[in-house]
């Protein structure tokens, strides 16, 4: 096992610059897990780790070696796909064995091994079972089981539960974070899934357009994002936002939109008197109440466990959630209260968070 350093990690692909000066550390037994939009460079960033792309400047270490220029083979790593990347005519058992077989193991090795992976993936009555023969689940859990028989001391993962269905992705979701529990070998995961990253991450890095936008445990993303992008990126349904400018008057302080109305803010904050930010809220952070802020019902969501309600504020329109079950009709009005404790202030025009 390892830890893994990248220091200010630049990737340009035909003089175009994708990755610009990337930190990142992970620490030996961490699951970390890079989240970002499709095209932010995540594939690119675990594919320089793996040495299977090469680095255009700054430094990658493993082990606290420097590994920019060492093939993929000497840097005991493993990756697992998204698209299993099975061999189709060999056998689950030939599957996980040929790494191994390559590396010229000795065979009563490489049956211990084989064995053992597939103990731990429930895999031993399908040894002698093709692909084919398998569930989309079983085959991930193959295309893991090849990645555990080497133990390396790093395990890379590019997406892998994107083929899955819903249901299956969650469980394997669970299923790979027990096999972390049981093995702690240092993990980089990559998912454009935010909800992957809260469940399964030790430490989220959020990336955006190659570049790290914050770095930190899921909970601390999801109370305390660094900016707009995090607030919004992080968190299903997203954070509701609306555009404003602070009006402090009598120890009070709101936000005003362009249709007037105020955004109630918790007294105190630093930002002064005009300030022109993004008022954000989540969804499960607001209430219907007696008084407050007037808004309308354009849609009520029964989910069972809690209903969401699509309201807007002035042209706004903002996302609540409840565990209550309630049903009002559509045009219904009503008035919303934040709770002042969870609002956040973004800077307008940076994004960054100014509280
Ligand atoms: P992600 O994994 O976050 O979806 P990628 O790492 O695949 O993002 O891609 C990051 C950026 O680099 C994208 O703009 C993509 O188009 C570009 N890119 C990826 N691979 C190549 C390549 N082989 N040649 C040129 N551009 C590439």
């Amino acid at each position: 096992m390892a830890s893994v350093t990248m220091r200010e990690v630049e990737k340009v692909y035909d003089r175009t610059p994708v990755i610009h000066g990337v930190d990142i550390d992970v620490a030996d037994e961490e699951f970390v897990v890079l989240v970002g939009p499709s095209g932010c460079g995540k594939s690119t960033l675990l594919r320089m780790v793996a040495g299977l792309e090469a680095i255009t400047g700054g430094e990658i270490q493993i082990g606290g070696n420097r590994v920019n220029d060492m093939p993929p083979k000497d840097r005991d790593v493993a990756m697992v796909f998204q698209n299993y990347a099975l061999y189709p005519h060999k056998t689950v058992r030939q599957n996980m064995a040929f790494s191994l077989k390559l590396r010229r193991t000795p065979k009563a090795e490489i049956g211990t091994r084989v064995e053992k992976a597939a103990r731990i993936l429930g895999l031993l009555d399908y040894l002698d079972r093709y692909p084919k023969q398998l569930s989309g689940g079983q085959r991930q859990r193959v295309a893991m089981g090849r990645a555990i028989v080497r133990d390396p001391q790093l395990f890379l993962f590019d997406e892998p539960l994107s083929n899955l269905d819903a249901q299956l992705r969650v469980q394997m979701r669970t299923e790979i974070k027990e096999l972390h529990e049981e093995l702690r070998t240092t993990s980089i995961y990559v998912t454009h899934d935010q909800d992957e990253a809260l469940t399964m991450a030790d430490r989220i890095v959020v990336l955006r357009d190659g570049r790290v936008e914050q770095i930190g445990p899921p909970l601390e993303l999801y109370d305390r994002p660094a900016n707009k992008f995090v607030a919004g990126f992080i968190g299903s349904p997203a954070m509701n936002f609306a555009d404003g400018r602070i009006v402090r008057s009598n120890g009070t302080a709101a936000v005003e939109t362009a249709a007037g109305i105020h955004l109630p803010l918790p007294p105190g904050g630093e930002a002064g008197d005009g300030t022109e930010v993004t008022y954000g809220i989540r969804p499960e952070h607001v209430r219907v109440a007696e008084t407050g802020v007037p808004a309308t019902v354009d849609l009520v969501e029964p989910k069972g466990s809690q209903t969401q309600i699509v309201l807007h504020v002035g042209g706004v329109q903002v996302n609540l959630v409840t565990p209550e079950r309630v049903g009002y009709e559509r045009g219904r009005r009503l008035h919303l209260a934040p709770d002042l404790d969870a609002v956040h202030v973004f800077d307008r025009t940076t994004g960054a968070r100014l509280d």
